[in-house]
């Protein structure tokens, strides 16, 4: 089969979906008419993207998309929020996107054998989220650090020399580089010790918009001109502070604990990677430490 027969998507009750193993290249947006569905396997097929419409399947529980040609995931995936099962293994996903980590229902998250450099910053810090599985992404050198207390999988990580093709900000200590991902413009270092000043506007407009209870969504701010890059960031920070929680935009403060060094250590032996801490300024930095 190549390629989803449309009257499946008049099945509005149908709960369970399972096209694994044929050679389906593409899946239709009208996937969304499938109200009810709440088990979708599209594993080990051809596909080389999802479409957005995916995230309108409210009751969707688990989606298997391993085995596939994927180098992207839909942002959209993150209204999802009944979704407890994410597998993405064996496809060629460069980035997740950052807004998966408001799937508050997420318990298992499986991105095994893909080509990621990167985690987002917030990754873990649902406590919904127990089993975090990313073996074999050899360009992987830099868990998040909320994902210290997790079950994690991670072997065969960050064992390649050569980091991404992509251009990006690189934390350097010592021999180790952990790549960060595109939207942070700024890394915060000892020297300066002051946030910047978008940052900071960032910050307070952010918190101006979710303290009032008259608005809630990115168009009842401010009639200020904001380039739409920014826009999009306000609505989904970049990430929270891991040790005060504090939304950040464009600049992070990183903390490296080699994992060689935690208690973790003895369990991942075919890997290098580091947990890092994603901080909003250099207090926080200094005052952040792993915990179980
Ligand atoms: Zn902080």
């Amino acid at each position: 089969m190549v390629v989803v027969p449309e009257a499946i998507c008049d099945l509005s009750k149908l709960q369970s979906l399972d096209l694994s193993d044929n050679a389906l290249q593409s899946i239709c947006p009208e996937i969304r008419r499938l109200r009810s569905l709440r088990h979708l396997r599209l594993a080990n097929n051809r596909l080389k993207c999802l479409p957005p419409e995916l995230g309108d399947l409210q009751e969707l529980e688990t989606l298997d998309v391993s085995m596939n040609l994927l180098s992207a995931l839909p942002e959209r995936l993150h209204r999802c929020h009944a979704l407890q099962c994410l597998t993405a293994d064996r496809n060629s996903l460069h980035c997740l996107p950052r807004q998966l980590c408001q799937l508050h229902s997420l318990n298992e998250l499986s991105m095994a054998a893909n080509r990621l450099a990167t985690l987002p910053l917030d990754l873990g810090r649902s406590p919904q989220l127990q089993f975090v599985f990313v073996d074999n992404n050899v360009h992987l050198k830099g868990l998040p650090s909320y994902l210290y207390s997790k079950v994690i999988g991670c072997s065969g990580c960050g064992l390649s020399a050569q980091v991404s093709e992509l251009r990006l900000l690189s934390v350097a200590r010592g021999e180790l580089s952990v790549p960060l991902p595109p939207e942070v413009q700024a890394v915060g270092s000892e020297t300066e010790a002051v946030v910047p000043l978008q940052e900071l506007a960032m910050r307070a407009l952010h918190h101006a918009q979710h303290s009032s209870s008259l608005c809630r969504d990115a168009n009842s701010l401010p009639q200020i001109l904001i380039p739409r890059t920014l826009l999009e960031l306000l609505g989904c920070p970049v990430g929270h502070c891991h040790h005060c929680g504090q939304s950040m935009f464009t600049v992070v403060y990183p903390r490296i604990f080699p994992l060689r060094e935690t208690a973790l250590a003895g369990m991942h032996l075919r890997t290098r990677v580091s947990f890092v801490a994603y901080c909003c300024s250099i207090q926080c930095v200094r005052a952040f430490d792993l915990q179980i």
